[in-house]
C-alpha cells in the first residue's frame, strides 16, 4: 500500500494505484475511513502501526466492495474497535438489497458485498464523530455518507467525487477510470449531493478513488457543470426517443 501525507492530519492508503481508505489523526488515536478491498487489513494495520497510534474507530462511506472489502479482517483483528455507517447502507452488509419506497426504484449498481461484522453505530445526517460531521450524500449508493473534518474543513467524500482519470462527479462516465460512474445507483441525486459538498466549501477533497485534491472548490465546480450537461443531454435523448 502505498502511505501519502496529505493534509495535517489525514493520510491517505492507496492499494493498486486508484483505491484508497484513509486515516485521520484525532486526540485519541486513528479514525480509518473506509476499508479497501478484500486482504488490505494488514497493510493498513502497520501503516497505523507505523504512526505510532492504535486505530480507535472505523467510519465507512458507503457499502461497496473495494470500501468495506476488508472490514471483517479488520473487525476480527481489532474486536473492541467501534465500526459505523450509515443506516441506510448498514442493510447490505446483512445482504438486504431492497429498496424504500420513497427511493427512486432504479437498480443497485456495483458489489455489495455480504460481512459479517454488525456496525456499531449507525449515522446520519449531522451526526458527530471524532472531529467529522457526517454529511449524507445518497446517490452513488442510496446510503452513501461524506465526512467534514470540523478542525480544518477538509471533506472525506467517498465516491460522491473521483478524482482518478479526471476529477469529475460519480456517475459522470471517465474512459480512464469508469468503474465509479458504471456502480452508480442515481446520478440525479449524487449531481445534488455533489453540490452540497460544494457548498461546504471545503478545503480539501479526498475521495475513494484518485489524488487528494487541495483547494477543491474550482475543480468541483467544473465537474458539477459537466455532470448537468451530461444529465441534460441525457434527458433531451430520452424525451425525443418516445
Ligand atoms: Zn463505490
Amino acid at each position: 500500500m502505498k502511505v501519502t501525507s496529505t493534509t495535517n492530519n489525514l493520510i491517505q492508503l492507496t492499494h493498486l494505484v486508484a483505491f484508497n481508505c484513509y486515516l485521520l489523526r484525532e486526540d485519541d488515536g486513528l479514525t480509518l475511513i473506509d476499508t479497501n478491498m478484500s486482504g488490505q487489513a494488514q497493510a493498513i494495520m502497520q501503516a497505523a502501526d507505523k504512526l505510532g497510534l492504535p486505530i480507535t474507530r472505523i467510519v465507512l462511506t458507503h457499502a461497496h466492495i473495494d470500501h468495506v472489502g476488508s472490514l471483517d479482517a479488520l473487525h476480527e483483528a481489532l474486536p473492541d474497535v467501534p465500526v459505523a455507517i450509515s443506516e441506510r447502507d448498514e442493510r447490505f452488509l446483512s445482504g438486504d438489497k431492497s429498496l424504500d419506497p420513497s427511493e427512486p426504484q432504479v437498480p443497485l449498481r456495483g458489489g455489495y458485498p455480504i460481512c459479517k461484522t454488525k456496525p456499531t453505530l449507525l449515522l446520519h445526517e449531522g451526526d458527530h464523530i471524532g472531529s467529522l460531521e457526517v454529511i449524507a450524500t445518497p446517490g452513488h449508493t442510496p446510503g452513501h455518507i461524506a465526512f467534514l473534518d470540523t478542525r480544518d474543513r477538509t471533506v472525506i467524500g467517498g465516491d460522491a467525487y473521483q478524482t482518478q482519470g479526471g476529477v469529475a462527479v460519480s456517475g459522470t462516465f471517465e474512459i480512464l477510470f469508469p468503474f465509479p460512474a458504471l456502480a452508480t445507483w442515481h446520478k440525479g441525486l449524487a449531481l445534488e449531493s455533489a453540490r452540497k459538498l460544494l457548498a461546504l466549501q471545503p478545503s480539501a477533497l479526498a475521495v475513494g478513488h484518485g489524488r487528494v485534491l487541495n483547494h477543491p472548490q474550482e475543480e468541483m465546480k467544473h465537474a458539477i457543470h459537466v455532470m448537468e450537461q451530461a444529465l441534460a443531454k441525457e434527458e433531451w435523448k430520452q424525451s425525443h426517443v418516445a
